[in-house]
């Protein structure tokens, strides 16, 4: 201890105090900048402790509070579960679906309006093929179980899912120095199936890849799906299995009797759990703190990535990235690439830059210039012309780099899915799988579980009429007269897709939970045609008006008044520029 404090104060500040508290050391002080926080955080990490609780403040900055709902009622007031799981990510929604096979009941609270509104849809939707992570750590093992595991949950779940592939490309042929060192790393981590390419190798897979690649690795399991419709595919199942799911409801603070936890707060009253599951992504310190079990913190890391039109979406159909030593040993490099998506998009990025936001999704030029500078030379058909937005999402990075996946040590029914950064949506399935053995231990203690008879692991999706050839079409526009009604040009979403999103299993009520389900408004022109048209599609099958109509929830009105009559009459999808 004495050894980690002195280091601190000889590298960042004198002031700097270090502790010992429940097996992890805690760090406490004022500093001049938050790079002097997470420095601080780094070198007490992994220094023998089960964790770094860093509570070091920058002189002057103030951290804004979690953004909480606007609503208050008793809506949950006395309500008893088997199972509360805070946030309702990949990783809340994964864990629900797999302990729905359990004669329990399920909660599920989110803060928000939706599912899949932080991390969980700020991602790049990649199934790592788990070669990056430092063999025998829980990134590790949970990337690539996880990987092989989405073969089956995506069937089940009808999410569209493809082992694309990945290109790990040298630049240089000095760069072959690399190949042992990764052989090692996919055979220790037990990724299959990896391949040396030569360069000519490469540009017959991807023609369009630049002249300077010297070769590279092909790796054949890694997958491409979209983040955000597998949590809601997850979440969907879920409920369909008898589990609940509460919206706009936010963990405020939790009442612990002899280490265990007897109620939990929300603004939508009092919850009575016989076990809690921390999945809160960015907030899981916060929840782990209000259990009094806080043995890690969470240094948010930002990440950046721009979108490409489709239409330079022929070029490639395989995910690339440059490799360098650095980034094959660092969990925190600014490394990124590209990735083709499963609708057809490119994304390039993201990038890693700390910050003490937890919940601050801006953008700025710099980084979005600098991604373009890093890896639009890969492509050189690529220009800025093809972007046509961006996006940042926050990863929740523990000080150790590693995902916590455990039971409590100190509260007796807490289990936490915790520090799960990157690659966190490969590794959900794994990660839900471990969770639920855990659960039914622990539950075992407190109750009687059984498995539950009629468990149906099937879930259907929303048909995309944009995936269908000419016949499919016509036989179910002729079932469902509104698929023939197209409203997104860009993405080719018709009527029926929308209506089918609203009458889901959990209901999508706003332009962006639309979006999330069946995608329009994700098409070069953002938006710009459809949103009155969805917006429109919204208040003839919700009880919401215009004017309520939000595009994510809480105070995010598209409309503020009526200037004039509303002239809705064509059905054609024309816009009517009334709005
Ligand atoms: C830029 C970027 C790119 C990435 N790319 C990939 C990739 O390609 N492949 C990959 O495998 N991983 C990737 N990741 C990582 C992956 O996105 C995350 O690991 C994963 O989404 C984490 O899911 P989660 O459920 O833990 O967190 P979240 O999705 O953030 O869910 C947590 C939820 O908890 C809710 N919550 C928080 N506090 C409370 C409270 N007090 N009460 C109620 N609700 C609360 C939040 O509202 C939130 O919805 C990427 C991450 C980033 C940032």
């Amino acid at each position: 201890m004495k050894k980690i404090q002195k280091n601190i104060r000889q590298k960042i500040n004198k002031e700097i105090t270090c502790y010992e508290w429940h097996s992890s050391i805690v760090l406490e002080g004022i500093v001049d900048s938050w790079d002097d926080v997470v420095k601080a955080g780094k070198l007490a990490a992994n220094k023998g402790y089960k964790g770094v609780v860093n509570k070091i403040e920058v002189k002057n900055l103030s951290i804004p509070d979690i953004k909480k709902p606007l609503l208050k009622d008793n809506y949950l007031h006395g309500k008893k579960v088997d199972v509360l799981i805070i946030g309702g990510g990949i990783i809340g929604c994964a864990i629900a679906r797999e302990l729905s096979k359990w004669d329990i009941s399920i909660l599920i609270i989110e803060k928000e309006e939706d599912l899949a509104m932080h991390t969980s849809s700020r991602n790049d939707g990649m199934i790592h093929p788990g070669i990056l992570p430092k063999p025998g750590t829980k990134k590790a093992i949970f990337n690539v179980r996880g990987n092989k595991l989405y073969s089956k949950v995506t069937k089940e779940l009808d999410v569209p899912f493809r082992r694309i592939g990945s290109l790990m490309l040298f630049e240089g042929n000095y760069m072959k120095l690399l190949l042992p060192y990764i052989k090692l790393r996919a055979k220790q981590n037990r990724v299959e199936g990896i391949q040396y390419l030569s360069a000519d190798a490469i540009r017959k897979r991807v023609p369009a890849i630049t002249k300077d690649i010297s070769g590279g690795i092909f790796v054949p399991t890694t997958g491409i799906l979209s983040p955000y419709k597998m949590t809601i595919a997850y979440g969907e199942n879920a409920v369909l299995n008898g589990a609940e799911i509460s919206f706009n409801t936010i963990a405020l603070s939790m009442k612990k009797e002899h280490e265990s936890i007897k109620a939990v707060q929300t603004n939508r009253g009092t919850i009575y759990p016989n076990l809690v599951i921390n999945a809160a992504g960015v907030y899981s310190d916060k929840i782990a703190e209000m259990a009094g079990d806080q043995f890690f913190t969470i240094h948010p890391r930002k990440g950046q990535t721009i979108i490409l039109d489709k239409k330079k979406g022929k070029l490639i159909d395989i995910v690339i990235a440059k490799s360098s030593l650095r980034k094959s040993t660092r969990s925190n490099t600014k490394g990124g690439g590209i990735v083709k998506t499963i609708d057809g998009n490119i994304l390039v990025g993201p990038d890693a830059y700390e910050q003490p936001y937890r919940e601050d999704y801006t953008t700025t030029r710099e980084n979005i210039e600098n991604i373009m500078k890093k890896h639009f030379p890969l492509i050189p058909q690529l220009s800025p012309k093809d972007v046509i937005n961006y996006f940042a999402g926050i990863r929740a990075a523990t000080y150790e780099e590693d995902f916590i996946v455990e039971k409590s040590e100190y509260v007796e029914n807490l289990i936490h899915a915790a520090g799960i950064q990157s690659p966190g949506l490969a590794s959900a399935p794994a990660i839900a799988e471990e969770i639920e053995k855990i659960t039914i231990n622990v539950l075992n203690d407190i109750q009687e579980v059984k498995p539950k008879e009629n468990w149906n692991p099937i879930r259907k999706g929303i048909p995309q009429l944009n995936k269908m050839n000419k016949y499919e079409r016509d036989r179910l526009i002729k079932e469902r007269p509104d698929y023939g009604i197209i409203i997104c040009r860009c993405e080719e979403i018709s009527k029926g897709e929308i209506i089918d999103s609203i009458k889901s299993p959990i209901p999508a009520k706003s332009i962006d939970a639309i979006k999330r389900r069946v995608r329009p408004g994700m098409g070069r022109c953002q938006g710009g045609f459809c949103l009155p048209l969805v917006s429109k599609i919204i208040e003839e099958e919700t009880e919401l008006d215009m004017l309520s109509i939000t595009k994510k929830g809480n105070k995010s009105q598209i409309l503020s008044k009526e200037t004039k009559e509303p002239d809705f009459d064509n059905e054609g999808g024309e816009a009517s520029g009334d709005i």
